[in-house]
């Protein structure tokens, strides 16, 4: 059966080829054509002796994804719904402001982590994405948006990308290859529900990425409401192994923080907030809730202004980040949830 090549890293291609008396560069050559200058067919790789095109052609593939919805938000979010070879879907979104353009992606189809407020885990889990299943949300939203280019990249889509950790770090292996597609240091962001040791083993490898801890409240038995995963890997833990990861990678990291009505914005809460993140140098996101349809409710806007001056109190530091593409559904896995209702 033919392998789908954009599942290799530069690393694992280079083995792959070693021992098979095949050229030295070829496996660079390969990553040059289709990182650097976008190919998708061994035939035009004319650096590369016929013989070995034939060769390639008959043990490797292109995979794609089908583009099966895309909408455009009023704020210029875009979003993006593909179908995958199995059929399964995934959702990629773009976010374009005047410095950046960050694509939004997905590490796995569904969830398993049932976090009550989110909409990707209703549906449950299906499978790990593949290597180039995320690799080809980028190359498909950025070959289209040219000559516009992605800055930044963030696994907030759906899935969990720790618990599907090889393939992401694979996959973010390849986005950062300098002999590739070359995303620099710090430009691509692991989001994370808090998998403690997948976060300690994430800091070991340096790959000079950004962690960011969806927190959400500051008590366990807040967070055990709204994160079952808080069961398993309590605050304490969590924030021992952020600690951990804080010293092996430079850049502080981000706390998200959906604000929900009547359920983390109290004084109380801001007060638990400054001694929870006394330990490490960090950064705080207030994201208002972006969506009704579940049990929560967004905050209205005289209880933020409360929230966040109780905040500013206890010397905690935040950015009140503004819900995007809410037009589109496009807050994690609306935009699947509703494709599958119709389906
Ligand atoms: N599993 C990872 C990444 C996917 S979710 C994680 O948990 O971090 C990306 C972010 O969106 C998380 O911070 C998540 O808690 C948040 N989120 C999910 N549903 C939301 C909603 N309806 N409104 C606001 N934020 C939401």
């Amino acid at each position: 059966m033919k392998e789908d090549i954009k599942t290799y890293t530069l690393a694992g291609l280079k083995e792959h080829f070693a021992g098979q008396s095949l050229p030295r560069f070829l496996a660079q050559q390969v990553f040059d054509w289709i990182y650097k200058k976008r190919a998708e067919d061994f035939e035009i790789m004319s650096n590369i002796a016929r013989d070995t095109r034939v060769f390639l052609k008959e043990n490797f593939y292109f995979s794609s994804l089908k583009l099966c919805k895309q909408e455009i938000s009023r704020d210029r979010t875009e979003k993006f719904l593909f179908g995958l070879e199995d059929g399964a879907h995934i959702e990629t979104v773009l976010i374009p402001d005047e410095a950046r353009q960050t694509l939004c992606v997905s590490s796995q189809v569904g969830c398993k982590f049932s976090c009550t407020f989110c909409m990707s885990g209703t549906r449950g889990f299906k499978r790990n994405l593949k290597v180039s299943e995320i690799i080809n949300q980028y190359l498909y939203v950025n070959d289209a948006m040219a000559p516009r280019t992605i800055t930044n990249i963030v696994f907030m889509g759906i899935g969990e990308p720790l618990d599907n950790f090889s393939n992401v770090t694979d996959a973010i292996r390849v986005l950062m290859e300098p002999k590739g597609l070359h995303l620099g240091k710090r430009r691509i962001t692991i989001s994370t529900c808090g998998l403690a040791p997948e976060i300690a083993k994430l800091g070991e490898l340096a790959l000079g990425i950004k962690l960011s801890v969806s927190l959400h409240a500051s008590t366990d038995a807040q967070r055990d409401q709204l994160m079952p995963v808080n069961k398993k890997y309590p605050l304490a833990e969590l924030m021992n192994a952020i600690k951990y990861f804080a010293r092996h990678e430079v850049y502080p990291v981000t706390f998200e923080y959906v604000l929900i009505k009547g359920f983390n914005t109290a004084k109380d809460d801001a007060v638990r907030l400054s001694k929870l993140l006394k330990s490490v140098p960090y950064k705080m996101n207030l994201i208002p809730y972006n969506l009704s349809s579940l049990k929560f409710a967004p905050p209205l806007n005289a209880e933020i202004a409360a929230f966040t001056q109780e905040l500013k109190d206890q010397g905690v530091f935040f950015t009140l980040r503004k819900p995007r593409g809410q037009d589109i559904a496009a807050a994690c896995g609306q935009l699947r949830a509703d494709w599958s209702n119709k389906a």
